[in-house]
């Protein structure tokens, strides 16, 4: 019997024996260890952000994921990468990314050998004395069990849903679940957006209340772009509005409106079909027409959904914080424990979510020890 058994060799399993004074096995499916940190970033890992902040998170309890992140902020994270060899470096706004590869991190995170079953797919966990973990490659027991299995998107990296099984089989409440940064598909009415595929442009993108300013991304199945993908994480249902253009520019009344906007001509050309205005000399326009241009600064349209888990960085929602400690332990289970994705807290872009995963498997490896007695 091993004292601890951490499901899932991905960010959280992974940092979480690193911190383990207690014996542990980590049990993986895929035949490598973290292959979602490998394709991450662009393949250099997005590992945390300089500016962390509440607000760039959803969670259903928001206050308590925040203190538990706060235990191990970004400067504890880059402080431990630093230490062991590797230094992350500022590329894109306040992103720290690995500084060549994402398997810089892998590197840092690998477990000896022994302590690590590959190509062992998790089928379930029972509580008997202690706990029972059923495997492809047979049953283990340990004293504690550490769910690190993720969410649910990516599936081609070994996302499964068993992390929100093992939850529910202990009676677990689970915040619906809905993939996020993430591509939005299209209603008829927008479908003019498809012949503009490949374009990219910056634009405002507004969700409720929270507004994004960055690239979007015309796609041949929608709309993407990192604007898109945050306002993703804040969408339920209902309409978003896109403001292509801050404000209309003062436009020359004897030339052509295409030659005069700040924006891709294919753009304004596609656009203005959609809205009924023939591309021709600003003097020519009706006061109707000159007012359905203001609809650059402000176009409201409802997506049809998103382009799915097989797409989406990340899973929102999870085993909600309420029913678990401060430790990330199970209220009900005491020795059950989660960490990472699996979790209800999801980030925007930014190296948010690998900064949470790590937080979070801190916080429970120090819980671990400590249900355990091994401080
Ligand atoms: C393309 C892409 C790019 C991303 N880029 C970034 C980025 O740059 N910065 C950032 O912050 N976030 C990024 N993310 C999100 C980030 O990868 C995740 O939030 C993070 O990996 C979650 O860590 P985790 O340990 O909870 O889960 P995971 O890393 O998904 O690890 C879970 C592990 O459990 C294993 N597992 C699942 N089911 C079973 C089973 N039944 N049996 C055995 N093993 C199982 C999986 O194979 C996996 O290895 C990206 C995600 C994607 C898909």
């Amino acid at each position: 019997m091993i004292d601890v058994a951490i499901l899932g060799a991905g960010a959280a399993g992974l940092f979480a024996a690193k911190w383990l004074k207690s014996s542990c096995h980590i049990i993986e499916h895929n035949p490598t260890i973290g292959a979602k940190i490998a394709i991450s970033g662009g393949g250099r890992c997005n590992v945390t952000n300089k500016e962390l902040t509440p607000g760039c998170y959803n969670s259903s309890d928001l206050k308590k994921a925040w203190q538990i992140l706060r235990r191990f902020d970004n400067r504890e994270l880059l402080r431990w990468i630093r230490k062991n060899g590797c230094s992350p470096v500022i590329r894109k706004k306040n992103q720290y990314f690995c500084p060549k590869s994402a398997k810089e991190l892998i590197e840092l995170l690998r477990p000896p050998n022994a302590s690590l079953s590959l190509c062992a797919k998790i089928e379930g966990v029972r509580k008997e004395d202690n706990f029972i973990i059923t495997t492809s490659q047979g049953a283990i027991e340990a004293k504690a069990v550490l769910v690190a299995t993720g969410g649910v998107s990516f599936k081609r990296v070994g996302a499964s849903e068993i992390g929100f099984t093992i939850a529910k089989h202990f009676g677990h409440t689970i915040r619906p679940l809905r993939p996020a940064l993430v591509g939005f598909t299209l209603q008829p009415q927008q479908f003019w957006f498809k012949e503009l595929s490949g374009i990219s442009m910056r634009a405002r993108v507004k969700v409720g209340k929270r507004e994004f300013y960055d690239d979007i991304l015309f796609a041949h199945r929608g709309i993407s772009g990192p604007a898109i993908l945050n306002a993703s994480l804040w969408w339920e249902r209902g309409a978003i509005e896109i403001a292509f253009l801050d404000s209309l520019p003062k436009l020359l009344p004897h030339k052509i409106i295409s030659t005069q906007l700040p924006l891709p001509k294919r753009f304004v050309k596609a656009f203005l079909k959609s809205i009924g205005v023939e591309d021709k000399k600003v003097s020519q326009l009706g006061a109707e027409e000159l007012e359905k241009l203001r609809l650059l600064t402000s176009y409201s349209f409802a997506p049809s959904g998103t382009f799915g888990y097989e797409r989406a960085e990340v899973t929102k929602g999870g085993v909600v914080l309420d029913e678990l400690d401060e430790n990330l332990q199970s209220r009900k289970t005491p020795g059950l424990f989660f960490a990472g994705e699996v979790v209800d807290m999801t980030g925007e872009l930014g190296g948010y979510n690998f900064q949470w995963a790590f937080s979070s498997a801190f916080v429970a490896a120090k819980g671990i020890d400590e249900y355990l007695g091994n401080r």
